[in-house]
């Protein structure tokens, strides 16, 4: 039967005005493809090899998920990536809040992109945990260098403990690297533990300190000062200058008393004004004499083999602890043994030999 292109009849549904779709349809095919495009893991590794950031940040986000698939994803893509990683040279940096990290590292790494330098900033923030807002995360951070094509400039993971913070850092390194970027930054401020976890995986650890904060010594704890492989006296700019000039000369007779580094290494004391660009030359050729020494007398290496082993050993203390109170065993008797503690029937040393008698007996069975 022919087609009467004007039949109209009450048994012929006539196409009627077009309503707009509830959704923006240019959202939802958005939505569709991205949903199709779940990348494979020849696809992600493929993408991070070649440089490729939104890959490298979309692999970061798997890292940082606590979705066990993700998870799963995210130890293969590392596993994959790490032949390819260790060729950069990591650099902590720390100091009080306020002393100018980031416009340190905005600075600095902006003198290293126009050499050619490929920077990556990452953070360690367990601030968020403590005090349930992140110091380092919450500020608009290092404008200039988060355009630069040749930078890539990635928060701190929002939630987990300082050790999963690490963990997750220590894989966004790997990544990082296998990505091509050769110098690697990694932020932290002076909260607990905080510090001593980024010196474990960096190979230079900066101090940025204050002039004219009273007792120069004071706020920042000693122990941190013995770990620093240089410090830089930020803020000299104005009439900072002379009190950061004599800060630079008390820290440097402070470190003079301090124990030698084994690898002869002395630490040194500048100045900088991170806003005024000044200094910042200096800074990096302390960090770059620092790293040909290191490698030419065989410490660069040996130390990251010392913080390799060691993240090993720590690997193994969590997981066998986190398995021992994750048992339902102790999880019961915990409290009771605790209680005769506390009444004197047991001294600390049994009553933490009775839980792990608890403990092997039921992990035998
Ligand atoms: P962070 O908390 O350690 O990361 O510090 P910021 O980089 O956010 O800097 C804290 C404040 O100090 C900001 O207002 C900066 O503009 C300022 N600041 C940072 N570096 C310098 C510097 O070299 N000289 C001066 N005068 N101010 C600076």
């Amino acid at each position: 039967m022919a087609k009467n292109k004007n039949f109209e009849s009450a048994l012929h549904v006539n196409k009627g005005v077009s309503q707009p779709s509830s959704i923006n349809e240019k959202i939802s095919k958005a939505m569709i493809n991205k949903k199709k495009k779940e990348l494979t893991i020849d696809e992600y590794v493929e993408g991070i090899l070649s440089g490729n950031r939104v890959i490298l940040s979309k692999a970061i986000t798997l890292i940082e998920s606590s979705l066990p698939n993700h998870y799963n994803l995210a130890q293969q893509i590392i596993e994959r990536c790490m032949p390819y990683s260790g060729k950069s040279i990591r650099i902590g940096v720390t100091g009080v809040p306020g002393v100018g990290k980031s416009s340190f590292i905005e600075s600095i790494g902006k003198h290293l992109t126009e050499k050619d330098h490929k920077i990556a900033v990452l953070a360690v923030d367990p601030s968020s945990e403590i005090s349930k807002g992140s110091i380092l995360g919450d500020k608009t951070r290092m404008e200039k260098l988060s355009v630069d094509k040749n930078a890539f400039v990635r928060p701190s993971p929002s939630a987990g403990s300082l050790g999963g913070v690490a963990r997750k850092t220590r894989e966004i390194i790997i990544l990082c690297e296998a990505a091509g970027f050769d110098i690697i930054f990694i932020e932290t401020v002076g909260v607990g533990q905080s510090e001593i976890t980024v010196h474990s995986m960096v190979d230079f650890f900066l101090l940025l300190m204050l002039a004219g904060a009273g007792d120069e010594l004071q706020g920042i704890k000693r122990g941190i000062i013995e770990m620093s492989d240089g410090m830089i006296i930020n803020k000299a700019d104005g009439d900072n200058i002379d009190k950061a000039n004599n800060a630079k000369n008390q820290y440097q007779n402070a470190l003079h008393l301090l124990p030698k580094h084994h690898s002869n290494w002395m630490p040194k004391v500048l100045t900088c004004s991170a806003i005024e660009n000044k200094g910042i030359d200096e800074a990096w050729n302390m960090i770059a004499e620092h790293n040909k020494l290191m490698k030419k007398t065989g410490y660069f290496r040996k130390k990251r083999n010392k913080q390799k082993i060691n993240r090993m050993y720590e690997t193994i203390n969590q997981t066998l602890s986190n398995n021992f109170y994750n048992n339902p065993i102790i999880e019961r008797k915990l409290q009771v043994i605790e209680k005769s503690l506390l009444n004197n029937q047991f001294s600390a040393y049994q009553a933490a030999h009775k839980l792990l008698d608890y403990y092997f007996k039921d992990i035998e069975k």
